[in-house]
């Protein structure tokens, strides 16, 4: 039996005589303490409105910290909005409709959204972590596209999706020019932006996404990956470092006929190779409000965007049925063997996760980290020493 990904049931607010697993403070020689027998003492308690919170010592570092210090509602002047939240934004909610349902500010489901997007990707680490070395399925990729602030600054998402699983794999963003037609005011405009920085375009992204698999998968057997053979995919895979390592089948689009028209026999192979991941792009465009067509609730940040993108894998992987039309609970990390039943978001915010014990990849912690600068807006990088 393959073991699942190793994660706790209960809330940590709700856990009886908690004991804290390793010492929440990063500089500390225990914050990494992966075993048992972690050194601490009990130091008192605190009281809040529904509960008394026990604070501990470390016996190394000898600082003190509290039961809260574990939850993934920190520092939270509302808890009890996170939840609520999690669930509003995936079911299709937009920022300001999410605050007046919940009676708070706009600006608190925005910052919960980018502290759920963090959680999600530390969460989407651990899983993969776990899957080391037996990856058995093929992947497939896309990118989904999108834009920030306005549709001057499009950029594609790469999603790698298990074709088998349909578990989200992996997500990088791959700003790119503008296309199509455009009118001569539209054009004046687009130029008079300050650029925005591509980072390799498509090219780059398929780089890191790959970068990113081989981080998860050091010594997995050649990965089989299957794509829509768009040509900077093959550039990407072409690099001397991946060559042994992807094995790699392309279905190009082929031309289709009027909208209804019934598909050639190349369309069904091509649609039925990457059906996993069309499907998750319409499931994206169908549940999350700022990808939905002509919407005013748009993505104003690429940071944003992608922030809400591990929170739609995490309930992809870890909530979401595969199925909707069959009474099917199976969600793709049940397939994984990963777990052994559906999260409720309850489940999958039972535990704070911490950036320091666990090891993201580069294009991942930049991301963690709100890198991806937009020229000319303001920018909010995540930089805090304690709710970092
Ligand atoms: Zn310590």
């Amino acid at each position: 039996m393959l073991a699942g990904v190793d994660w706790p049931r209960t809330p940590v607010e709700r856990v009886q005589l908690f004991r804290p697993p390793f010492c929440p403070w990063s500089q500390c020689s225990e914050h990494r303490r992966e075993q048992r027998g972690f050194r601490f003492r009990r130091h008192g308690f605190y009281d809040t409105l529904r509960r008394t919170v026990p604070r501990f010592f470390c016996l190394s570092c000898r600082r003190t910290f509290s039961r809260q210090t574990f939850s993934t509602s920190y520092y939270l002047k509302r808890p009890e909005l996170l939840l609520p939240t999690a669930a509003g934004l995936q079911a299709g909610g937009a920022l300001r409709q999410i605050a007046r349902s919940l009676t708070c500010a706009p600006s608190t489901p925005a910052r919960l959204a980018a502290r759920l997007g963090r959680h999600a990707m530390l969460l989407h680490s651990r899983a993969l972590v776990h899957l080391r070395g037996r990856l058995a399925e093929p992947v497939v990729l896309d990118h989904f596209e999108t834009f920030e602030f306005s549709q001057d600054c499009p950029f594609g998402v790469a999603t790698a999706v298990g074709s088998r699983s349909w578990f989200v794999y992996g997500l990088d963003p791959a700003p790119h020019a503008r296309t199509g037609k455009r009118s001569a005011f539209q054009e004046a405009k687009r130029k008079a932006r300050p650029p925005q920085p591509t980072r390799g375009g498509i090219t780059g992204s398929m780089t890191r996404v790959l970068d990113a698999l081989l981080h998860f998968f050091p010594k997995n057997s050649a990965i089989e990956l299957t794509t829509d053979g768009h040509m900077s995919y093959a550039q990407a895979l072409g690099k001397t470092r991946f060559r042994d390592r992807f094995r790699h089948t392309g279905y190009p689009n082929p031309k289709r006929g009027p909208k209804g028209a019934p598909r050639s026999q190349a369309a069904r192979v091509r649609d039925r190779a990457m059906f996993p991941v069309d499907t998750l792009h319409g499931l994206l465009r169908h549940s999350e409000c700022h990808h939905r067509r002509e919407t005013i609730a748009f993505g104003r940040r690429t940071n944003a965007i992608l922030e809400r993108l591990y929170l739609a894998s995490a309930w992809r992987n870890f909530v979401k049925g595969v199925s909707e039309r069959r009474p099917d609970p199976t969600t793709p990390a049940m397939k994984l063997k990963l777990t052994t039943e559906p999260w409720t978001w309850e489940r999958v915010l039972a535990r704070r996760l911490f950036p320091g014990r666990l090891l993201l990849p580069k294009c991942w912690l930049e991301v963690y980290r709100r890198e991806w600068i937009t020229p000319g807006g303001p920018n909010s990088p995540h930089q805090l020493t304690l709710a970092y």
